[in-house]
């Protein structure tokens, strides 16, 4: 593209503000002032700064992005015609996609005539600026999208970040709304509060479980906020009785759960699969642990085909030596869901990954009955187990554990009398009556027990 002098000249002058400009620490007067003068430049200007939103250098979106967030009227025009044509010039990735995106909706907005910027009518909520395309880059992201763009969100300064999440709750766009569950996951009181107070302008139930998230925070403030909202909501007509109740996550078609059997000591692994488009599958594995940390650890992969999806399956039972069992959709859920809420119990951080593997795991629909419980406590004595209990001979089995200590007690089958040797033999733990004392079964003796219940059919 040839370049007049006068041209280069405006760039030149576009790369003197910029370089005089110290965005770290530099008061919103001196940004105000900044853009000012930049808009006295004129238009050519204005459309340099804004096509060079992308372009690397120490500290150079951030100022490119503190101007455009200064500018309204008809210079906010320029810079979204600008920003718009970008959009369409070169593949982006996730990170910049919602740079742009959401710069592209503040620049609509602050475009439009004062009267036209005030509350939307309530019964259109999606009318505005370039709200859609921030949300259908959303709705079309997949979970390393939005991992890419929490870990952004993260990286910036609370004020940007503030300030992308306040355009992205602006949108009022339920399809918005896996990238605030995604943010969400970060755990900041600050972001917290600032979508606790958002979800109110979300005329649906869909933001109960984000609400219902929230609630569960230790800070005081967000919760405050978010019972704030849930009033908001039902104001709005927004049946919130449902912010207790298990909401579905995903009606996406083919899920499906796989679980390994849980070992000695309770731990499991849980998959849940979904499709994704044809042939494009996309799964979440989550390690469980019933006696301290809840979740060991997640991870997932997406855009497999069918048969991939089976071979790392195969793959990982070849390599752990546990076999995968199809387990019930809802069971699968329930027990995530308990798992985290164990760990959050603890006080213990769930995996990064984890935000993401929850959107493909899905919320339980219904109650379920867990195979173990979490945090179990010694039949005999008690006390909670620890994860020391299971190195030194602790038992867990379904709902009854045994602390390492109660498991050296000598121990006889109830049936035959065999004695048992906890370490080696293979037996059945189960109570003599609701809440009595625990009985030892030997193998041979459960075995005949099942027989002699199948000929009484
Ligand atoms: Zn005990
Ligand atoms: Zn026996």
């Amino acid at each position: 593209m040839a370049q007049g002098p006068e041209e280069s000249a405006v760039g030149r002058q576009v790369e003197e503000l910029l370089a005089a400009l110290h965005i770290e620490r530099a008061t919103q007067e001196q940004v105000a002032a900044a853009a000012q003068e930049l808009v006295g430049m004129g238009r050519e200007a204005v459309g340099r700064l804004a096509r060079g939103i992308l372009r690397s250098g120490r500290g150079r979106r951030e100022k490119v992005a503190a101007l455009l967030g200064c500018l309204d009227g008809e210079p906010a025009t320029w810079a979204f015609n600008e920003l718009q044509r970008l959009v369409g010039s070169r593949p982006l990735n996730a990170t910049e996609r919602l740079w742009l995106m959401t710069t592209l909706q503040r620049l609509a907005e602050a475009a439009a005539p004062p009267t036209a910027r005030k509350e939307p009518p309530p019964d259109e909520p999606a009318a505005r600026g370039s709200r859609s395309s921030l949300a259908a880059a959303v709705a079309n992201a997949n979970e390393e999208d939005l991992l890419a763009w929490r870990e952004e969100l993260a990286s910036v300064d609370p004020e940007q970040r503030e300030a992308v999440l306040a355009n992205v709750l602006d949108s009022r766009d339920p399809a918005v709304l896996p990238l605030l569950e995604m943010v969400l996951s970060l755990e900041e009181p600050g972001i917290d509060a600032l979508v606790a107070e958002g979800l109110a302008g979300f005329a649906t139930p869909a933001v109960l479980p984000l609400l219902g998230e929230l609630l569960r925070r230790p800070d005081a403030e967000v919760r405050r906020r978010v019972r704030k909202t849930l009033l908001a909501l039902e104001s709005q007509g927004v049946d919130t009785r449902g912010i207790f109740a298990a909401a579905a996550e995903s009606d996406e078609a083919g899920a499906q759960a796989l679980a390994t059997m849980p070992d000695d000591a309770g731990q499991m692994i849980v998959v849940v699969a979904r499709g994704r488009g044809p042939g494009r599958v996309r799964y979440a594995l989550v390690g469980i642990d019933p006696i301290e940390e809840g979740i060991v650890n997640c991870w997932g992969e997406s855009g497999l085909t069918d048969s991939e999806f089976r071979g790392r399956m195969d793959d990982m039972s070849e390599r752990t030596s546990m076999d995968l069992y199809p387990m019930d959709l809802n069971l699968a859920q329930a027990l995530v869901a308990a798992a985290a809420e164990y760990a959050r119990q603890q006080g213990r951080e769930l995996p990064p990954d984890y935000a993401a593997c929850r959107r493909v795991v899905g919320r339980p629909t219904a109650p379920a009955a867990l195979p173990f419980d979490f945090g179990p406590a010694c039949a005999e004595c008690g006390q909670r187990l620890r994860m020391a209990d299971m190195d030194e001979g602790g038992l867990v089995g379904g709902e009854l554990a045994i602390c390492a200590r109660c498991a050296e007690r000598p121990r006889r089958c109830r049936a035959c009398g065999r004695r048992l040797e906890v370490a080696f033999d293979e037996f059945q733990m189960r109570r003599a009556a609701p809440g009595g004392e625990v009985e030892f079964l030997c193998l041979a003796c459960v075995g005949r027990g099942r027989k002699k219940r199948r000929r009484k059919r």
